[in-house]
């Protein structure tokens, strides 16, 4: 009875852990490990456990950094089920078709310059054809639905808060006459994050294994965020330029669309058109209304209401084609268009930058997380030019950034999230840089807590924990393949 930290050990990407218990082996979480070219080629690394051993996979949310390899699992041969949330289901078909996609072409791109060196091509780290085979082993589960996993071991996913879909695991597991639980925290939301539940917080557990990003940081208000965003779309409301907000596809971008929605005219937002300008948000924004039961009360309550459809803004244009996305160009003034890429290091946002970043009129607002070496970093950081297609951009446009727009849980709200547990269980921190995961780790030790921060491939002996909680709920009959 054990669990083996095989990704995300003192760092943030390429979430997998292997739980063995009554001679079964299931994986939680299986992603892809992010953060420029030199961390990513060991995507390309053989797994560290058997493929073929595996009994089951629970998948936590649909984010890459803990889904992106189930197409590599695949093309080894991995044929067992992948049990995940059902909307989880849908978004993983969108981000896993698409990191296919961009994986086949980054491949093909780098083989035509190798074959004009004489060199041999480069194959892709996986192709559309695996991703399509990974999407086929899931199982849509519900929140809140116990089921049996393999003998011995019974799961239940509960409302993580984080995107839509995204759950904390909880493992109920047995071995002769040894029992324990573990729980998997996925990604920890915030707590009135726009459009969802608040993470639900289990109060048992003999073992929590638990993600740290934000272990030393607090996120601003959500009232200071609303304010911040308003002011400066009217203050480009003033200047008659265009807005550009970066965004990623799933979660940030309908976030944006329920508040600018929700403050459609305060904010003046009706002397302006947005564009919904990426196919793959447009898609996600699709499975996010369609999942209306797993809005919050405020959300549910807003489009209750029959004048305010889900995500939709009397002057929202969506531009899946090419062409439409093209004719935007022609607009130079009263034009809010969020489009992808999050970082800006692809997608249509460059196109938009290469005609409007010049521009003094422009503003750009930043809403997500910009890694190190990427444009939009360069913009959070001042820069004075970007280079687009080869060709220098001067930055004419105002760059704000609006820090407050985090679907992770900040420093408190993960302290607040361990303290449900009342007994309090060993913790096992992962998905965090060491700074702040030794913060974290400082702070849960103060509320009683034994704490580890596990290196890659170490693992921990389940019976050596006490036992402490109560035996797994009855599981329900059988679970129907999605
Ligand atoms: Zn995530
Ligand atoms: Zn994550």
């Amino acid at each position: 009875m054990r669990v083996e930290f095989l990704g995300a050990a003192r760092q943030v990407t390429g979430s997998c852990f292997l739980v063995r218990c009554a001679g079964r082996q299931i994986l939680v979480d299986c992603g892809m490990i992010q953060g420029g070219k030199s961390q990513e080629v060991r995507n390309r690394d053989a797994f560290p456990f058997d493929p073929d051993a595996i009994d089951a996979v629970i998948l936590t949310h649909a984010h890459l950094d803990h889904s992106g390899r189930l197409p590599l699992l695949a093309q080894v041969g991995y044929r067992g089920p992948v049990y995940t949330h059902k909307a989880s289901v849908e978004l993983c078909d969108i981000l896993l078709r698409d990191s296919a996609y961009l994986a086949e072409r980054d491949a093909a791109i780098e083989s035509k310059k190798r074959q004009r060196r004489h060199e041999e091509p480069v194959d892709p780290v996986y192709t559309v054809a695996d991703a399509e085979a990974a999407v086929e082993l899931f199982i849509g589960c519900d929140y809140d639905a116990p089921w049996q996993v393999a003998p011995g071991i019974v799961a239940r996913l509960q409302d993580a808060g984080h995107i839509l879909g995204s759950a904390i695991v909880e493992l109920w597991l047995e071995e002769g006459d040894e029992r324990r639980k573990v729980v998997f925290s996925g990604d920890i939301g915030r707590d009135d994050t726009p459009i969802l539940q608040d993470p639900v917080r289990p109060t048992e557990a003999d073992l929590v294994v638990m993600e740290s990003t934000y272990g030393n940081r607090e996120h601003r208000s959500w009232e200071e965020t609303w304010e911040e965003l308003g002011e400066i779309i009217s203050s480009a409301r003033a200047a008659r330029g265009n807005i550009m907000v970066p965004a990623f596809a799933v979660g940030r971008t309908q976030e944006l669309l329920y508040v600018l929605a929700k403050f459609y005219r305060e904010w003046g937002l009706h002397e302006w058109t947005v564009f919904l300008d990426s196919p793959m948000a447009i898609n996600a924004t699709d499975v996010y209304s369609r999942y209306e039961h797993l809005y919050d009360q405020e959300t549910s309550e807003f489009y209750a209401d029959p004048s305010n459809s889900p995500f939709h803004l009397p002057n929202l244009r969506l531009t899946p084609h090419a062409e439409d996305s093209m004719a935007i160009n022609r607009v130079s003034s009263g034009a809010l268009i969020i489009a992808g890429s999050g970082m800006c290091n692809g997608g249509r946002i460059r196109h938009h930058f290469k005609h409007n970043l010049w521009r003094s009129t422009s503003h750009v607002i930043i809403v997500g997380f910009q890694a190190q070496g990427t444009p939009g970093r360069a913009l959070v950081d001042g820069a004075r030019e970007l280079t687009l297609w080869g060709e220098s951009v001067r930055v004419g446009a105002k760059v704000h950034t609006v820090g407050g727009l985090s679907a992770h849980a900040g420093r408190s709200e993960l302290i607040a999230w361990y303290q449900a547990f009342k007994t309090r269980p060993q913790v096992a921190l992962v998905h965090g840089e060491a700074g702040g995961m030794d913060d974290l780790a400082e702070a849960l030790r103060a509320e009683g807590a034994e704490v580890a921060t596990p290196e890659l491939g170490a693992g921990i002996d389940l019976r050596e924990l006490p036992s402490r909680s109560a035996p797994a709920p009855a599981p329900a009959e059988q679970i129907e393949q999605s």
